[in-house]
């Protein structure tokens, strides 16, 4: 061949970087084209192992690493990927459920995921259920020949009811039906969901695995190879696919995971401790503190608590007057989401989501971020006097 031209040069270059780099950091890989060095190893390929590439969407060691990390720490098998925790809900939904089955959610569950499930019920011939997060071995007599898949959410991320696990996870297993979990609250820390007989885990992690409120990634885990291949075949035939550079903040913000959290749980274990002091709060709903429904399979089954927890404002408090309350809290900024730094305060219209909540007072969750306790418990404090 003749000397290329420079337009063919800068497509394919001589230049390669010497060899025996060694950092720290895990190196990003972009792809979407991955390449095979022969026809039979493209003929070969597999993207349901993770021993080789295919495609970008299958992934690239970056992918493969925070996976392969996530599993370690949940104790789980086999990792996926996908866009937000939302994603990995519906990736979970859509590879374990088709048209005439039976599927059950609790009434607490993450506001967009019984969204989802309004859906599949609507439009894909799927019966969904809501059942009480309490209801431990009771579950058994909701289980129907056609129920596929029991979701659980320990604890509920706005009621915060810790369910019991073991005891919903026993009386599904009889009949043969396997138990996803929304683990994003013990960010896999505090709670060891496959000891406990959980099959799937679903981690938010945009939540505490990012830890900077501004990456959006979720991710299933499971021990078992036939489910793992069943989220696999979801996560490629809906196109699942993360970016390598979202990836990279999560795993540059995992080596720091344990310590941020324990430094939210025992942020919140205080803030919360002042606040079943006042008298403008009826009830605390800390899964550590004994007000909180379940409190006792929190302590049965959790090494830790994460910063997330709710309050029930005494019923002579308004709306008005707890929308104030919010409102003059200057550290706690007003938004959705949490695990982040910065600490965040959303109230919610729990008796318009709840039937037969039993609180009369007005809802508000906190996320405890990681400022100094005293700054927030001040924060409170002078917000409390407006209120
Ligand atoms: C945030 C959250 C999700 C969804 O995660 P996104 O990445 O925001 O889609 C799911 N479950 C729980 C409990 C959450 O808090």
């Amino acid at each position: 061949m003749n000397k290329p031209a420079l337009q063919t040069t800068m497509i394919h270059s001589d230049y390669e970087a010497p060899a025996g780099f060694e950092a720290l950091s895990v190196p990003i890989h972009h792809a979407s084209t991955i390449l095979f060095k022969d026809l039979a190893s493209m003929r070969a390929r597999n993207w349901q192992e993770k021993n080789s590439y295919t495609y970008g969407l299958h992934g690239t060691p970056t992918s493969f690493a925070l996976e392969g990390r996530l599993a370690e720490i949940e104790g789980g098998k086999y990792c996926r990927l996908a866009p937000s925790g939302l994603a990995a809900i519906a990736m979970v939904n859509f590879a374990l459920l088709k048209s005439g089955d039976d599927l059950l959610i609790p009434e607490n569950a993450y506001g967009p995921s019984g969204e989802l499930g309004h859906w599949l019920r609507r439009d894909f011939g799927i019966t969904v259920r809501t059942y009480d997060p309490l209801i431990g071995a009771g579950i058994a007599d909701l289980i129907l020949p056609n129920t596929r898949l029991i979701w659980t959410e320990a604890p509920g991320s706005v009621t915060m009811e810790v369910p019991d696990i073991p005891a919903i996870c026993r009386a599904a297993h009889e009949r043969g039906v396997p138990v996803a979990l929304d683990n994003t609250w013990s960010a896999g820390l505090a709670f060891k969901p496959f000891a406990h007989g959980i099959d799937i885990t679903m981690q938010a992690l945009t939540k505490y695995q990012s830890g900077g409120s501004d990456v959006l990634m979720g991710a299933a885990i499971t021990c078992d190879p036939e489910l793992h291949q069943k989220i696999e075949r979801a996560h490629m035939l809906l196109g699942l696919g993360v970016g390598m550079d979202d990836v990279y903040l999560i795993l540059r913000s995992l080596p720091s995971m344990k310590l941020r959290f324990d430094a939210h749980d025992s942020a919140a274990r205080k803030l919360a401790a002042w606040l079943q002091t006042r008298t403008e709060i009826a009830t605390v709903l800390h899964p550590a503190f004994a007000d909180c429904p379940g409190h006792e399979n929190w302590k049965r089954d959790f090494t830790g608590a994460a910063g997330l927890f709710s309050v029930v404002f005494d019923p002579r408090y308004t709306e008005e007057q707890t929308d104030r309350f919010v409102e003059s809290l200057q550290l706690f900024k007003i938004g959705f989401s949490w695990g982040g730094a910065a600490s965040l305060c959303v109230p919610y219209r729990v008796h318009t989501m709840r039937k037969n909540w039993a609180h009369q007072g007005q809802l508000v969750r906190m996320n405890v971020g990681l400022e100094a306790v005293e700054d927030l418990i001040a924060d409170m404090e002078q917000a409390f006097l407006r209120m």
